[in-house]
């Protein structure tokens, strides 16, 4: 049997089909000693748990000036952010913080204490962001940035920023800033509107 690559690739929803070990269709129930419902394989019996996903980056620091990315993939493609992605498996926080800030912007820096967590419950994720510490003006941005570049805290494009977790993360460093110190802040953001 031959295949042909699709036109193009793209991240799979989280909801299943189909059953990863045996193929059948998935059914939704509450299993056995359970409360919620959850993917469930009739045929063979497998249980397919579902879990928040980690968001793992850093708020790099040059001289006062504060390191952005300007995405080149969605969602927000076109829109600053923090260097930040998803937690790969096998690796710590710090490491995928590292690896990402790596990956878009191509910086050099020494990673900083863990700055803030931020449970975001409607997209089913928690984020992670670190200080950082950024040891050299040369950036190589990678495909998933168009550019990146440094900005004055005046000149942070707040219009213009990816997620509120970004927007959460600068505000908190600004507001730091004043006194020095840099205490880790562990918050959630609300879902985007009210539900009826
Ligand atoms: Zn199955």
């Amino acid at each position: 049997m031959t295949s042909q690559a699709p036109p193009f690739y793209f991240p799979a929803p989280r909801t299943q089909k189909f059953c990863s070990q045996c193929g059948t269709e998935i059914t939704q129930r509450i299993p056995p000693d359970d409360n919620r419902t959850r993917d469930v394989c009739d045929h063979c019996g497998a249980i397919h748990y579902q879990n928040p996903r980690n968001v793992v980056g850093v708020l790099p620091v040059l001289e006062e000036r504060i390191l952005l990315c300007r995405r080149a993939i969605e969602p927000r493609y076109g829109k600053w952010t923090l260097p930040a992605g998803f937690m790969e498996l096998g690796e710590t926080t710090a490491q995928g913080a590292m690896r990402e800030t790596q990956e878009e912007a191509g910086a050099q820096i020494e990673l900083g204490p863990l700055y803030t967590v931020i449970d975001v419950p409607h997209a089913e994720q928690v984020h992670f962001f670190y200080l950082a510490k950024v040891l050299s003006e040369e950036l190589y941005p990678g495909p998933e940035s168009l550019e990146a570049t440094f900005f004055h805290l005046d000149d942070i494009p707040w219009a213009e920023l990816a997620f509120r977790t970004v927007v959460t993360t600068l505000e908190h460093y600004i507001t730091d800033l004043k006194t020095g110190v840099f205490p880790v802040h562990h918050y959630d953001i609300p879902v985007p509107f009210p539900k009826h």
